[in-house]
Order: C-alpha cells, then structure tokens, then sequence
C-alpha cells in the first residue's frame, strides 16, 4: 500500500525476519530505491534502465504515487510513453481491493488480497475536527489467539511487506488526505517490526508524522525494546492490556503467559523514559469480565509512576465470541475511578459498528 505505485514487479527483498515473501512490487522498488538506498537494482530500476531511462525516474514516480496519483497516466511529468510502458511492466498496487463497506458515521473498510491471495483489511475513520485516520494491518491474520478478537480465530497466514502495508494507506490517500495512521489493524505489528518500520519511514512522504503515527501492541517484550532503542523518530506507542492481573489476561490473551504484566508494564517503562512520551492503554471493556469497581482500583494501582500512562477504554465491537460489551454506566464508572486515582483516561468513540470494522471481522468471515 505504499505506493500506490507500488509497481509490484520491483522485487523487495524485505529484511524483516519472517517475511519470507520474495516477489516485490513496485512499492517495494520505490521504497528502496528513493528512501533506502541500500538495495540492488530492482525491477523498476530495471525497467528504467532497460528502457533507457534516468535514475530519478524512481523518485518522480514516487512522488506522484505518495501524493494520490490513481496511476501512471497521471504522472504529467514523465513521458507518456514511458507511462504506457510502467502500466504494462509494474503493478501499480501489491493489493486488490476486493470488498469496501461504508459506514453511516464515514467509517470506510476495504477488505484487499495480496497478490498469493492473504486477505487483509483497511479502515479509514473520518472525525469532525478534520482528522483522517488509518487503521492499518501489519499481518494477514495473527498467531496470537486472542479470545475476544475476530482475526485471532482465523488462520494465521503471514507477514506483510513494508509495500503491502503501505499500499493500504495508498489506497485510501487516493481518495483523500489522510493524517493519522494506528497499527490496530489485523496482525501484531511487533512481530513483523522491520516491514512496519520500513513502511513507517514513507509515511511523511503520505502526509502522516511519526508522532501522528501509533503501533499497538499486545506487549510483545523484543518488539517494544527495539522500538525504545532504535533510532530515527519517536512513533507513539499503545499496550493493549485488557485486564489487570495476569490470571485473567492470560485467560484473555494467551501472549500473557510469555510476557506477563509486570514485565510488559516495565518494558512501556523504558521506552516511556526513553522516547519523553506516554504509552497508551488500549482497555476493552467486557460485560462482567474486567469491568467491576475493583479492577478499575487495582489498574489505576499497576499504572505508576504518574505521567507514564494514558488509558484509552474501548467499547467491544461484538463479534461471534461470547464477550459483551461493558454498559455505557459500566464504562464511565470505570473512567472515573481511573481518574480520580490520578490515571488519565478516554472512552474511544465508537465507529463503524455498521459495517463490522472491528479488527479482523470481514476477513474472519470471507
Ligand atoms: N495486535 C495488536 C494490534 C491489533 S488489535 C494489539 O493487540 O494491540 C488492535 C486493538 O483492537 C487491540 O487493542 C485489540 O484488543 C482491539 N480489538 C480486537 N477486537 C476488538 C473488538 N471486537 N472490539 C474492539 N476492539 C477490539
């Protein structure tokens, strides 16, 4: 999704582990070739050269695709010939758009296959201060079983490329400009890092900042520690707890019984130190499950020192599982006993309920 251009005959021969997944398209060119850097020739370079064409067409295309060009065609500033020449040689897109959904509130959903055929979903939510957000998957499925999410049910199938994700964004900066970008689509984003990131590094060139730019998590320890020590721009960072003791989040989100609370809580420690910003906490609230007096209590306890977190509590998107939403009573009771312990805490407004844009849930059910 990166470029939309991304002409996938370029080869991206990603350097993320686990993304075993050679054949590139012209994002994955585009993306070495004008911001990396350290990749060999790749198709588009070939096709370039091959047709007797300067270096810094690369770029040019580049600049169209980041900027919304829907194709070649628009690209005024490269001759058309050369134009005819890209559309029959290089994929515009690693992606194929195979479903959209519209919801009432502006919330848009497009369900895209990658070129083997992965199934993969994009949201887009619109608010009325003007901000375009992107809800972006990092993997097509996810192998992390969590009980209440509808991609944790599907088959796992693998990681994204860095075009693969960017042509998500791709897809619907044609439509519009678009602003913010979560990683809080399908997949676990920390365990396809090195694509994430490569993906992340376009994203200005989109129109998005690394601070308006948020990798969500289920704490996946290695992930949050390359994220605190790596260098190059602060992208925000958000935990998805989901409960307050590790007998229950185990229960919630097996990942728990690898990485359990206090370790995770200690890792956003770090990377809060380190990066000057706070870590977001994603808290589904669950009818009956997390969402008593008491847990509010002893969240506010596991979440110090002050000015480290911020916790955002999410209204469940009912699936097929067994979990209910929390009442809107429940859920405020809860903010408040955060707040008043001195927690800072949001309830997330809901969007797209009409169309299923919870994570994961068109692709589950195709
Ligand atoms: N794997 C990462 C990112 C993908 S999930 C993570 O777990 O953070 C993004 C967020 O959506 C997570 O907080 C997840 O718990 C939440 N989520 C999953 N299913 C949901 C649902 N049905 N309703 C509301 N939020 C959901």
């Amino acid at each position: 999704m990166l470029v939309p251009v991304t002409p996938s005959a370029i080869r991206l021969e990603s350097t993320a582990p686990g993304n075993g997944f050679g054949a590139c398209s012209l994002a994955d060119r585009l993306v070495r070739d004008c911001h990396t850097c350290r990749v060999d020739l790749t198709l588009l370079q070939d096709v370039l050269a091959r047709h007797g064409e300067p270096a810094f067409r690369a770029r040019q295309v580049w600049d169209w695709t980041a900027r919304g060009a829907a194709s070649y065609d628009e690209m005024t500033n490269l001759p058309a010939a050369l134009r005819a020449t890209l559309a029959d040689e290089v994929p515009f897109s690693s992606l194929t758009l195979e479903t959209e959904a519209h919801s009432r509130d502006g919330t848009e959903k497009a369900l895209f296959a990658t070129a083997d055929g992965r199934p993969l979903e994009t949201v887009l939510m619109r608010y009325r201060d003007g901000r375009r957000s992107l809800c972006l998957s990092s993997q097509s499925g996810c192998p992390l079983t969590c009980t209440f999410c509808a991609t944790g049910t599907m088959k796992f199938g693998r990681n994204l490329t860095a075009s693969e994700i960017l042509d998500q964004a791709l897809h619907f900066r044609r439509k519009e400009e678009v602003n913010h970008v979560v990683f809080m689509g399908m997949g676990e984003p920390l365990l396809n890092l090195d694509n994430v990131l490569a993906a992340c590094e376009r994203l200005p060139d989109v129109g998005v900042h690394p601070s308006s730019t948020t990798i969500s998590t289920v704490g996946w320890i290695p992930g949050i520690e390359q994220l605190t020590e790596r260098e190059g721009p602060t992208i925000r960072l958000a935990l998805s707890l989901h409960a307050p003791d590790d007998a229950l989040r185990s229960e919630l989100m097996p990942v728990n019984d690898r990485y359990p609370l206090t370790d995770v809580l200690d890792a956003c420690r770090s990377w809060s130190e380190q990066r000057k910003r706070k870590v977001f906490v994603e808290y589904l609230m669950l009818a009956g499950v997390n969402d008593r007096y008491e847990q509010a209590v002893q969240l506010a306890a596991l979440l110090v020192p002050e000015n480290t977190f911020k916790v955002n509590l999410i209204p469940y998107n009912p699936t097929d599982s067994p979990f209910e939403g929390s009442s809107r009573e429940a859920i405020e009771t809860f903010r408040s006993t955060l707040e008043r312990r001195g927690v800072p805490a949001t309830v997330r407004l809901t969007r797209g309920r009409d169309i299923d844009a919870a994570c994961g849930q068109l692709a589950a059910r195709g």
